[in-house]
């Protein structure tokens, strides 16, 4: 499989060199030449087959021969050493549980993945590869978690002081070995901006850096796995689904739109947002107007510019009648979300995060269009990540779960930078 840059203006690569770039040349995104859509047959069994043997046959054509048959299904059974629960919430209303992996966010999936196929292509040369990260919250400790020892690859991850939680903090500053962790004086565009300087600088091309970010592919294609499980799980409700999913960056719901472009049959798909409205007023007005992003207690979701949109746009066209066929995107705010974790405890007993909770108003908007569907919004967090937040407003203690407390006794070890100067005398 060859990818291209979105961007037109670089050669195209194959998938090793698409995941060890991170970013083509001309800073565009890369993206499959061709997708294939899966035979009906897989999907009229689908409910006979593992989860190790669907997540195979999603991403085989995407790898292509670059990673031997056995190899790849050693590193689709190590990513997905959990569960993924797909769990009623009301009626028709289903939540599927991305979080029982090691840092307890659904990032766990593609992190896992993308180390493992570099650790492969790392396998016989000693040619360091430098992971560089900048993270808002969760991304920082499924990337420290998923690379820990990994040979030939360095990271190091970029987060804002003061700007993510105890336990996010801890997750991503006290696991050592080949994992650094900086500490922003900023706030997340900052680390984001030293990182985007950071790829363009020629005097740090001997770092071989990349992203692991969802702009790498071998984070954002294996996304695509759980959207299958879901459908696996909800299939024999014999109803259209709805697909709703709390969205930042938007991999995730453009993993699910590529799902649906194999063949997965998905009828509507929501990009649900906090403040940060930039795609909810583009398919509005029809003009892409990014703006910097606003603080909201979905923090993880407090992105101004989307960097996967893009891939969605390739993936319908560029063409605003496709996408409203069956893509929909809502805003909510905080009060409102805030509202919606309040009414599903009170009603249910079900404990949302935020994001999860804006997931689920996305969801229960589109619904109340299509009464007769099924939907599922994606939890991508356990909410012991958003205790800050979760626990005054429900008024409740959360447990702390045994992948917590084993980082929580740990030292936090970090350095301290402020400007991109010190970034790069930290790279050296
Ligand atoms: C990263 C993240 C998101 C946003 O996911 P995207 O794929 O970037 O849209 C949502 N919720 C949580 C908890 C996250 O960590």
């Amino acid at each position: 499989m060859k990818y291209f840059s979105l961007n037109n203006n670089s050669p195209k690569v194959s998938f090793q060199e698409a995941v060890v770039f991170g970013l083509a040349p001309d800073r565009g995104l890369y993206f499959p030449e061709s997708i294939i859509p899966l035979p009906d047959s897989f999907f009229q069994n689908i409910e006979n087959l593992s989860h190790k043997e669907i997540a195979f046959e999603a991403i085989k054509q995407f790898v292509g021969d670059e990673i031997p048959e056995t190899e790849l299904k050693r590193i689709i059974a190590d990513t997905l050493c959990f569960d993924f629960p797909c769990v009623p919430v009301e009626d028709n209303v289903y939540s599927l549980e991305l979080f029982h992996g090691p840092t307890m966010a659904f990032k766990d999936v593609g992190a896992r993945f993308m180390s493992r196929c570099l650790g492969y292509f790392n396998r016989n040369d000693d040619k360091k590869v430098t992971v560089l990260v900048a993270t808002s919250g969760d991304t920082g400790g499924a990337v420290a978690s998923g690379f820990l020892g990994v040979k030939g690859v360095e990271v190091i991850i970029l987060y804002p002081s003061g700007k993510v939680s105890e336990i996010q903090e801890r997750q991503l500053t006290t696991l050592g070995q080949n994992i650094k962790a900086l500490e922003v004086d900023g706030v997340f565009d900052d680390c984001q901006d030293m990182v985007k300087k950071a790829f363009l600088d020629d005097t740090l091309k001997h770092k071989n850096l990349t992203s692991a970010n969802s702009i790498n592919i071998a984070r954002w294609l294996p996304q695509m796995f759980y959207i299958f499980f879901a459908y696996q799980q909800l299939k024999k409700q014999n109803k259209p689904i709805i697909l709703s999913c709390p969205s930042g960056n938007f991999g995730n719901i453009c993993a699910g739109i590529m799902a649906k472009r194999l063949g997965l049959p998905i009828v509507h798909f929501v990009a649900s947002t906090n403040a940060n409205d930039t795609v909810p007023r583009f398919l509005e007005k029809g003009n892409y107007d990014p703006k910097p992003s606003i603080a909201t207690i979905s923090n993880a979701m407090d992105v101004g510019n989307p960097s996967n949109f893009i891939r969605i746009q390739e993936l319908y066209h560029y063409d605003l009648n496709e996408f409203n066929k069956d893509f929909s995107s809502y805003s909510f705010t905080d009060k409102e979300t805030e509202i919606a974790m309040k009414d599903i405890y009170t009603k249910t007993k079900y404990i949302a995060e935020p994001h999860g909770a804006v997931g689920y108003l996305g969801l229960k908007k589109e619904m109340k269009k299509q009464p007769n569907s099924v939907g599922v919004f994606l939890e991508t967090a356990h909410p012991i990540k958003f205790l800050d937040t979760v626990e005054p407003l429900l008024g409740l203690k959360l447990p702390i779960p045994k992948q917590i407390e084993s980082v929580l006794g740990k030292e936090k070890v970090s350095v301290k930078i402020g400007t991109y100067e010190e970034l790069k005398a930290f790279l050296q």
